[in-house]
């Protein structure tokens, strides 16, 4: 492969990346989308005095339920796969906010050079974020290359890398994993659940993501997020200037 270098792979056609939303939404007026959304990723807002929505990413499953409801094709998924942000507001998307995730974490890149060890904490979630996590580490994708790894233990860790949206079971878990990382330290959350609760939230037993519980520096969107997703928030994170 030789992203970054080179293109990035060509995803397939079904893939859902970065959401645009035209000038043509009514914010809600029409009743196409309504109340659809099974995450509460829809919401309202004004635009110059104009009616319009907004997805909030860090909530959206991506599952198109909007696009394909809504009668003025005013939702559109795009194949655009660079989604990570490093705050909560740089996550909200909607008409006049297409541009991509801005630089990351200027900080980051300071203290851990070109390289990053990342401590996995699966706090709840349904799996498909971590198998994800996990495809990164073969032979086609191999982040080694620029290393980035998992390590066993958050004491040899640059960073906690959280999927799910922390159950009530994970929430101490994962609090003392946190503490366990030297200073100073990198939060990445990965997923809906993660970032929000995605599919959980509201539920009695999990939080509302992974800021709930420690300070979240990088947000990747998605459900799960692809791994070339995740590869280019990750590669933000460390600065790799090749990146577009
Ligand atoms: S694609 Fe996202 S915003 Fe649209 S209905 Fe599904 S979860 Fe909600
Ligand atoms: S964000 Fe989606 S894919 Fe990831 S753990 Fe939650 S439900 Fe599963």
């Amino acid at each position: 492969m030789k992203y970054p270098a080179g293109p990035a792979p060509v995803l397939p056609d079904r893939f859902a990346g970065r959401p645009v939303i035209s000038p043509t939404c009514t914010g809600g007026a029409c009743a196409g989308c309504g109340d659809l959304c099974p995450s509460g990723a829809l919401q309202p807002q004004m635009i110059e005095g104009k009616a319009s929505l907004r997805i909030d990413t860090g909530k959206c499953l991506f599952c198109r339920a909007c696009e394909n409801a809504c009668p003025n094709a005013a939702v559109k998924f795009s194949g655009e796969y660079r989604l990570a942000a490093a705050s909560r507001e740089d996550l909200l998307v909607g008409s006049g906010s297409e541009a991509f995730a801005p630089a990351l974490v200027e900080r980051a890149r300071k203290v851990f050079g070109r390289s990053l060890k990342l401590r996995q904490v699966s706090a709840g979630g349904c799996n498909a974020c971590e198998a994800d996590c996990n495809v990164l580490g073969t032979p086609a994708w191999d982040m080694g290359r620029f290393g980035i790894s998992f390590v066993a233990s958050p004491r040899h860790a640059d960073a906690l890398l959280i999927t799910g949206p922390v159950t009530a079971n994970m929430r101490l878990a994962l609090l003392k994993t946190y503490q366990a990382l030297a200073e100073p330290r990198i939060v990445i959350a990965v997923g809906a659940c993660a970032i929000s609760g995605g599919a959980y939230a509201g539920h009695d037993e999990v939080c509302g993501g992974a800021s709930e519980v420690v300070p979240v520096d990088l947000f990747i969107p998605g459900c799960p997020p692809h791994p070339l997703t995740i590869l280019d928030g990750l590669l933000r994170l460390i600065g790799r200037g090749d990146l577009a």
